[in-house]
């Protein structure tokens, strides 16, 4: 994989971010892969010019680009929330493709987010733009990349340096039974792998979880049965094979 952005064209563009969303695509068309099959090749999609898609022909895979100079940790703007969120619940969400490179145009960081992970609760509607605004009333979003689980953002270029393929790909395929939980449902699902992940331990018990009640409260505040529904992702967990019940309110992570 060439890490070097090819420069020559830059002089064509004036925009900063114009010059930005070429140099990043070209080089993504050349050298980005599908995580979901051994395709090696992405190709470009022409129905949005607003975000930068690519999608895998031998498996549909989608993929949204998006490059920085500094790697956003909080949030990430996204384009009209009706669009975003209708791919999230028909479970159509592509996987992110968060582009950092350096002032020579030189790739740093290639961190995907998995579509599985994207869900409603990390998707935050915006104020609509004002009456004076060429596009007045429109709504954007933001996906809250604070909200997701470590275990959705699978490293490709690591500093400078790309990772081997087939464990890129692996880390990818790991979590594909989360689509057997629906959209709607998935957030519960994916907040406490979440958790868990945050225990730092493999073996880890259920008071472990109930302390992290309130963190749970945090993304869903109306919800006044949060001990239940942490039971409840528990077996759910454990029957997509992520978790073994070792008994008397003991688990053990088997990722
Ligand atoms: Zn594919």
């Amino acid at each position: 994989m060439l890490l070097q952005c090819d420069t020559s064209l830059a002089d064509l563009y004036t925009s900063g971010a114009q010059k930005s969303r070429v140099l990043s695509e070209l080089w993504f068309e050349s050298n980005g892969y599908c995580l979901s099959c051994d395709s090696a090749v992405l190709r470009r999609t022409q129905c949005n010019t607003r975000a930068t898609d690519f999608l895998c022909p031998t498996c549909d895979q989608s993929y949204e680009l998006k490059s920085f100079r500094a790697q956003p940790t909080r949030s990430l703007v996204d384009g009209a929330y009706s669009s975003l969120m209708g791919k999230v619940l028909s479970g159509s969400a592509p996987t992110l493709m968060m582009l950092q490179r350096n002032e020579c145009w030189t790739i740093q960081n290639l961190t995907a987010i998995h579509h599985l992970f994207l869900t409603p609760e990390v998707i935050e509607k915006r104020a609509p733009l004002s009456n004076t605004a060429r596009r007045a009333g429109w709504v954007g979003c933001k996906i809250r990349l604070d909200r997701i689980s470590p275990d959705a953002k699978i490293s490709i270029i690591t500093a400078g340096r790309a990772n081997d393929p087939e464990a890129v790909r692996g880390a990818f395929k790991r979590f594909e039974k989360l689509s057997m939980v629906s959209p709607k449902k998935r957030g519960w699902t994916t907040l406490t792998l979440g958790m868990i992940r945050n225990l730092q331990a493999q073996i880890f018990t259920l008071k472990d979880l109930y302390q992290r009640e309130s963190d749970f409260a945090n993304i869903y505040p109306t919800n006044k049965n949060i001990r239940p529904k942490i039971r409840q992702q528990l077996q759910v967990l454990r029957d997509l094979g992520y978790l073994r019940f070792l008994g008397s309110g003991t688990y053990r992570a088997l990722i």
